[in-house]
């Protein structure tokens, strides 16, 4: 059986750090930045190996701080500095960046002793960190579990934890969840069940802090920004606790139903919601800002690695049509003014909905893909091929994503 490596971080509270703990921090941020100034000055070098070749020597002042210390640094330095090259290279404006808060990570010499996260201040000295009772807990609840490293700011501590996971194998896989992401619904399902996952609240969010934002009138630039930053942060917690509960879910039910994940590739999308190209400005507010989708699948990512569910992603051309063609006949849909979010096929003579349409397309070409990748048994492409001719309608559920922290775990699935 395969294994492969889950990752995910559990983050707490810290009380303000002691002054050494501090002076690290700020000697940490000061390498990392240096090693950044070097990075750059060598033609944006981002690559490990040769930057720490190149910085290490360089680091030499640093005296007081444990070396394991400056290793993580030029690790995060490479880290920012590749960040920065996929920004250039997708032609976005950067400007040199700059680590300005102090931290502190390394993924050597710290150890969990007694409830406590001991990290070396320098030669036999060390902090001892308390953890709280829910990372404790989480530490706990599985013995295979691996921490790979901390992450200390002046009010928080992350941990890194990982684990073994063994993937379910591919006899054990009977169906596929294709996920759709929309702005106003999450819908996933196969040609059996269909689940939409309401996210108006999302949008409502959205649009909230667009007017509180606005409403203020000071006309100074600084003070604007920070109300901004402030209101933008209470968005994001906002809407990551509502993604976090849909993501878990889909998940969870992708483990009950032993069901690979399917997701479409739409990147680059937004380059559709640009100026100039005869939307309203609010339309293209909704796409670009409130439309949460990458954010749904990086959580439904890890969570699913996590569980050892597997992910398929199709390709740009095997996305293609997957909202525009019908899902019976193949025949290219015809949408109308007058009837919203339904698009008409002329070869079936009927209405569908838009949703259903991608849904059954996304998680057939997904089936198609599996099933040929892994030759898997008795369900060869003739089957997939009579299976999507099938024309009975799936069952439909539609999901308050707000309720679904009420439910008890495992109950009301399938
Ligand atoms: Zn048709």
């Amino acid at each position: 059986m395969s294994s492969s490596l889950a990752r995910k971080s559990i983050k707490q509270n810290y009380s303000p750090p002691s002054l050494e703990v501090l002076s690290l921090m700020q000697e940490y941020r000061g390498m990392t930045n240096d090693a950044i100034r070097i990075g750059i000055a060598n033609n944006n070098l981002s690559n490990l190996k040769k930057l720490s070749q190149l910085t290490y020597k360089e680091l030499k002042h640093y005296k007081d701080i444990p070396s394991c210390y400056k290793l993580c640094a030029i690790s995060k330095a490479a880290g920012i500095l590749a960040s920065r090259k996929k920004s250039i290279w997708r032609g976005y404006p950067t400007r040199d960046p700059y680590v300005k808060r102090p931290l502190l990570v390394s993924c050597y010499r710290f150890k969990i002793v007694n409830g406590k996260l001991r990290i070396p201040l320098a030669k036999r000295k060390y902090e001892f960190i308390p953890l709280n009772n829910h990372t404790l807990k989480i530490l706990e609840s599985d013995k295979t579990l691996n921490v790979r490293s901390f992450t200390l700011t002046q009010t928080s501590l992350s941990l890194c934890i990982a684990k073994q996971v063994p993937e379910i194998s591919h006899d054990e896989i009977h169906s596929v969840i294709g996920i759709d992401r929309n702005l106003r619904n999450l819908s996933i399902g196969n040609r059996s069940l269909v689940t939409y996952y309401d996210m108006t609240k999302i949008v409502k969010i959205g649009e909230n802090t667009k007017d509180i934002v606005e409403s203020f009138k000071r006309n100074d630039v600084r003070i604007r920004r920070k109300i901004a930053s402030k209101y933008g942060r209470r968005r994001k917690a906002r809407i990551g606790t509502i993604l976090n509960m849909i993501s878990k879910d889909v998940v969870e039910r992708a483990l009950v139903t032993q069901s690979a994940i399917i997701f479409e590739d739409i990147r680059f999308i937004r380059s559709m919601y640009r100026k100039g190209n005869f939307q309203g400005r609010h339309f293209r507010h909704q796409m670009n800002n409130n439309w949460q989708y990458g954010e749904i699948k990086r959580q439904t990512e890890y969570k699913a690695r996590w569980e050892g569910v597997p992910v398929i992603h199709l390709t740009k051309s095997e996305t293609r049509g997957t909202s525009s063609n019908c899902y019976i006949c193949g025949e290219r849909l015809q949408s109308n003014r007058d009837r919203k979010r339904q698009l008409w096929c002329w070869k079936c003579g009927k209405w569908f909905d838009r949703d259903l349409v991608a849904i059954m397309n996304i998680s057939h070409r997904g089936w198609v893909r599996f099933a040929q990748s892994h030759n898997v048994k008795g369900i060869g492409r003739e089957a997939v091929v009579s299976e999507h001719e099938r024309r009975d309608e799936p069952l439909i559920r539609i999901v308050d994503p707000m309720k679904l922290c009420q439910r008890e775990k495992g109950k009301d699935l399938v």
